[in-house]
C-alpha cells in the first residue's frame, strides 16, 4: 500500500464513487466512459495501490486522475493476529484511527468493518461507544477497509466473501455512506459480494430500518437487542430512550416482510443484568412468533468497563430455555478475544 497518503487532500475520494458516478466524472472532463471501467478494474480486481500502478493508462491521464481523486483514503498502520482472527488498524486522512477485523472460518472470509470513529451509542458494555461519536466515516473509508484486506487475501488466492457492519460505530447513524458502500461492494465490477452475504447491524435506529427496508437491495439485518424488555434496555443502551423497543420491533418486522429476510437478534449476555432464566423466558415470549435467530454472545470483558461475563452454567441455562421455547439460537464462539477483536471490544485506538 502507498506510504504517501495525502492527509490534507481536498480531492474527491475515488472509492466513494460507484462505476456510473466515475463514468459521469470522466464525461465531465471529456474522457471516454470506458476509462472509468479501466480504473475500476485496476482498483477492485487488479489490486492497484496507486494511480501510478495503472500501467495501461497514459501518464497524462494518471496525472489527471491524481489531481481529481484521493486514492487511497486509508493507510494500514498495524495488524494483530490471533487464532483465526486478524485485527487491522487504519489511519484516516485526518489522522483518526479505526479498526476492522478479518474472521477466517473454514473457507469463509468475513470482514467486520467500522462505520464511524467512536460511536454515539455509548452502550454500557461496549468499548466502541466509550468515547462517543468522533465522526462518521466516508464511503471510501468504509469500502477501502474491505479493499485492502481483500488485496492481502488475494495474495494467498483467497477473497473476502462475507461482510458485516458490526465494527466501531452505528451504521444507520451514518446511513448515506453505509448504503453507498453497500452498492459499491455488491457491484459486479468490484467485489460482487452477494447481498445475502452482507449484514448491517443496528442498535435500533427506527427511521434507518424503515429506509433500509425500501432500498433496491436486500441485505441481512441484525438487531442488537441485548435485553428482553424496555426497562433493561434503557439501563444498558442509551439509544433505547429515544427508540422504544416496541417501535423498533415494528420496524424490524416490516423489514423482514419487505425484504423476506430472517432477522438476527444479537443478545450479549451480561452477568446479573440480562442473563437470568426470567429474562430468557421473556425473550421467548417476545420473539416466539418471529422468523428469526437469536445470536447469544457471552460478554467479552473489557478492562475499564464494569459489566461482567456470566458463568458458563448460566449461559447454558439461558440457551436451553430459548431452545425449549422454539427459538432458533446460535452461540457465538468468541474469536479474537486476546487481541480485543471480539464483539464490543473495538475501541478507539490511541493516536500518536
Ligand atoms: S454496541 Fe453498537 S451501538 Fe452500542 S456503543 Fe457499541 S458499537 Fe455503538
Amino acid at each position: 500500500m502507498s506510504e504517501t497518503l495525502n492527509f490534507k487532500s481536498p480531492r474527491e475520494q475515488l472509492c466513494s464513487l460507484t462505476l456510473d458516478e466515475l463514468k459521469e466524472r470522466m464525461k465531465q472532463v471529456g474522457v471516454p466512459a470506458f476509462r472509468a471501467q479501466q480504473v475500476f478494474e485496476w482498483v477492485y480486481l487488479k489490486g492497484a495501490v496507486s494511480f501510478d500502478a495503472m500501467t495501461n493508462l497514459s501518464k497524462e491521464f494518471r496525472v489527471r486522475l491524481e489531481e481529481m481523486f484521493q486514492f487511497p483514503a486509508i493507510r494500514l498502520i498495524q495488524t494483530q493476529e490471533s487464532d483465526e482472527t486478524t485485527k487491522f488498524l487504519w489511519e484516516l486522512s485526518d489522522g483518526k484511527r479505526i479498526e476492522s477485523v478479518l474472521i477466517q472460518s473454514f473457507d469463509r472470509r468475513t470482514v467486520c468493518v467500522s462505520s464511524q470513529v467512536g460511536c454515539p451509542g455509548r452502550c454500557a458494555f461496549c468499548a466502541s461507544g466509550k468515547t462517543g461519536l468522533i465522526r462518521s466515516l466516508s464511503t471510501a473509508e468504509i469500502v477501502e477497509q474491505v479493499l485492502h484486506i481483500d488485496r492481502i487475501l488475494h495474495e494467498k488466492g483467497e477473497r473476502v466473501c462475507h461482510l458485516v457492519y458490526m465494527g466501531m460505530g452505528e451504521p444507520l447513524d451514518n446511513y448515506d455512506a453505509v448504503v453507498q458502500s453497500i452498492r459499491i461492494i455488491n457491484d459486479e465490477n468490484s467485489f460482487h459480494i452477494s447481498q445475502r452475504r452482507i449484514t448491517v447491524s443496528t442498535v435500533g435506529i427506527v427511521e434507518g430500518i424503515y429506509r433500509l427496508a425500501r432500498e433496491d437491495f436486500k441485505v441481512n439485518l441484525a438487531l442488537s437487542l441485548h435485553a428482553p424488555n424496555q426497562s433493561i434496555r434503557k439501563m444498558i443502551i442509551p439509544f433505547a430512550k429515544k427508540y422504544p423497543l416496541e417501535e423498533i420491533l415494528m420496524a424490524v418486522d416490516e423489514y423482514a416482510i419487505l425484504t423476506k429476510r430472517d432477522i438476527t437478534y444479537e443478545y450479549t449476555l451480561l452477568a446479573d443484568i440480562n442473563d437470568g432464566p426470567m429474562q430468557a423466558e421473556e425473550l421467548v415470549s417476545l420473539l416466539r412468533k418471529k422468523q428469526c435467530t437469536v445470536n447469544l454472545i457471552p460478554y467479552n470483558p473489557v478492562e475499564y468497563l464494569r459489566v461482567k461475563r456470566p458463568k458458563g452454567d448460566r449461559i447454558t441455562r439461558f440457551r436451553d430455555i430459548l431452545n425449549d421455547g422454539g427459538i432458533n439460537t446460535t452461540w457465538r464462539y468468541t474469536k479474537g478475544q486476546d487481541i480485543a477483536a471480539a464483539c464490543g471490544q473495538l475501541a478507539l485506538p490511541v493516536t500518536e
